[in-house]
Parts: structure tokens; sequence; C-alpha cells
């Protein structure tokens, strides 16, 4: 199917994405259009103008900044796959950019969009609420920071503003004693997430001194599994106590997703299953 009739304007800097924004009533922003193309051709979405922010260079890239790294809204998913900084800082960023559909998808979907999409299933989500990442977005009235935890509202809903632009994205760098690890167990026929955890873990002397537990696909926007990291706080990381922390991953899916591929109660067993295997690997990486 052809997608209704659009109007198409081409931004140069995220300024002028803002005030096409607000010209155009309605528009919608195009960065890696894998999520926006296939809904306007399905008329899922019909907006009367598209504004393309993918030739924007100020929104791509990663920098680190002393422990943080900062990461351009336009990074697409093979840059953070890829990026020998993201390896290096916060390697659980490349480990899910890599599981994100196939070449193609990555080579152009950037992690603004996959952001500002919010489809329960993506795997970036999940991780930037376990890294307790903040984004940064400008609009007509200058720049607002919005925690990750504050940012995923519910089903494609986030907090973003009509006329607002995500620019970026920051997390922190791993300290020593961290390990991170994302898993997921993706749709055959799509690769997204039907679940997909995200977990860090601080290990020090034996012992988790912290962890962050994020749970995507089983509920409508991406949870924090607070219950579960909280009861590994101050226990040797053993398989048993990992265990025991897992099964506390149902306090948070409170209302679980169903449909014909996966009903409330696999997805709810999912994603305990899948936060036992994140929270192993990241704190094996840990060094625990
Ligand atoms: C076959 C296929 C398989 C896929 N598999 C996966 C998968 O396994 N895991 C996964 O996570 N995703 C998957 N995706 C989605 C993919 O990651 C998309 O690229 C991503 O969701 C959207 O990013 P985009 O840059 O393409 O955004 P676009 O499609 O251009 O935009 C998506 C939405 O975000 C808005 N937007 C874009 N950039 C900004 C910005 N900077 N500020 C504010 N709003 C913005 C747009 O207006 C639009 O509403 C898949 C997609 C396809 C087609």
């Amino acid at each position: 199917m052809y997608s209704a009739q659009f109007d198409y304007y081409r931004a140069n800097s995220v300024q002028e994405a803002v005030q096409l924004l607000q010209a155009h009533p309605g528009a919608k922003l195009l960065a890696g259009g894998h999520s926006l193309l296939p809904q306007m051709k399905l008329r899922v979405a019909q907006p009367p103008a598209v504004i393309d922010i993918s030739r924007v260079g100020e929104l791509a890239g990663v920098t680190l900044n002393g422990d943080s790294l900062r990461i351009g809204a336009g990074t697409t998913h093979n840059t953070l796959a890829s990026s020998a900084v993201i390896k290096e800082h916060c390697p659980i960023v490349a480990e899910a950019a890599a599981l994100i559909g196939d070449q193609q998808v990555r080579n152009r979907g950037t992690i603004g969009g996959s952001l500002a999409h919010a489809d329960p299933a993506a795997d970036l989500p999940t991780v930037m609420l376990a890294l307790g990442a903040t984004l940064t977005v400008l609009g007509p009235h200058g720049t607002r920071d919005i925690a990750a935890a504050d940012f995923f509202k519910d089903l494609f809903t986030t907090a973003l503003e009509v006329d607002e632009v995500l620019t970026a994205i920051t997390v922190r760098a791993y300290g020593s004693g961290t390990g991170g690890a994302y898993t997921k167990h993706d749709h055959p026929a799509s690769g997204y997430a039907v679940v997909g955890a995200a977990a860090i873990v601080m290990v020090s002397g034996g012992v988790c001194t912290g962890a962050s537990l994020a749970i995507g696909g089983a509920t409508s926007n991406p949870v924090s599994a607070t219950a579960a990291a909280a009861a590994l706080k101050g226990q040797a990381p053993s398989a048993a106590n990992i265990a025991a922390a897992a099964d506390k991953v149902v306090e948070a899916i409170t209302d679980p997703l169903s449909d014909y591929y996966a009903s409330a109660e696999y997805r709810a067993h999912l994603a305990t299953v899948l936060a036992k295997r994140a929270l192993t690997s990241a704190a094996k990486r840990a060094g625990g």
C-alpha cells in the first residue's frame, strides 16, 4: 500500500527541525524511517508533512565526556553496535543494538527514532531504562532533560511534546566492577523482542553492591524490576541468589501484554527466565 500524500521538508539543524514542527502542525520527524514509513504505508500514520532529520550532522555520533557518554539521537544502531567507545565504556548498548532487526534496519534505524517511537517490543528503551539514561530534547521553549524512567509513558507514548526533537541520550560509563547484559526472546518473523531483559550489576569483594534491571516487551512500556534488583544488593551473585532475585521480576509485570504469539502468562514467565540470564551474565562480566 502507498502512503497518503504528504509534504516533505529537510531540516539542516535541530533548531530548524523545531521551527518546521511548529510551522506544520501534525508533521512527523523522519530519522531512519524504519518505523515511520511502515506506519505511513499502512496508513496508521498520515502526517500532512514529514521533516527529514536524517542529515542533521549535530544529531549523530558518540562522545565520551568524563564519566558519561553522549549519544546523538541520530546515531544509527549499526554505529552503536560497532563503536569502540561504546564497546569500551557502555558495552550493553552495543550488545543490544547488534540484536536489532537485520543489517539493513541497523544501517538506517536510529536510537532517537527507536526511543521516540516507544514500541513496547523495541530493545533500546529497555536498555536505557536499566542504565538510568537522561534524554535531552529541544523544543520551542529550549532544552529539557528527561529521565528514561519518566520518558516512556505507555504503548507508543512518550513524554515528548509534538514540537520537540530528541537530541541526545546521556548514559554513565561503567565504573570498575560493573557488568551489563541484554538478552531477549526475539519474534521469529521480525526480530523484535517478545520480551527483553537488561541488567547492570556492580560487584565488589564478591558481593553485589548495586543492580538495576529493566524488562521490555512484557508490558506496554518498559519497566524497572526494582524489587528484583534490590533483592540482589548485598548478596553474593550466586546462582541461587540470582534465581531468587529473578523470581521477584513478576512484581513489576502488573499488566502483561498478550497476543497470538505470546500470552500474558508466557510473557511473565519469559521475563523471569531472561532476567535470570541477564543478571547472571552481567554479574559474571562485573567479575562476580
Ligand atoms: C524489519 C524490521 C525489524 C525491526 N526489528 C527491530 C528489533 O529487533 N528491535 C528494535 O528495537 N527495533 C526494531 N525495528 C525498528 C527499528 O529499530 C527502527 O529503526 C526504530 O524503531 C525507529 O528508528 P528510526 O530512526 O527508523 O525512526 P523513524 O522511523 O524515522 O521514526 C520513528 C518515530 O520516531 C520519531 N522520531 C524519530 N527521530 C526523532 C527524534 N530525534 N526526536 C523526536 N522524534 C523522533 C518519528 O517522528 C517517528 O514518529 C525493526 C524495524 C523493521 C522495519
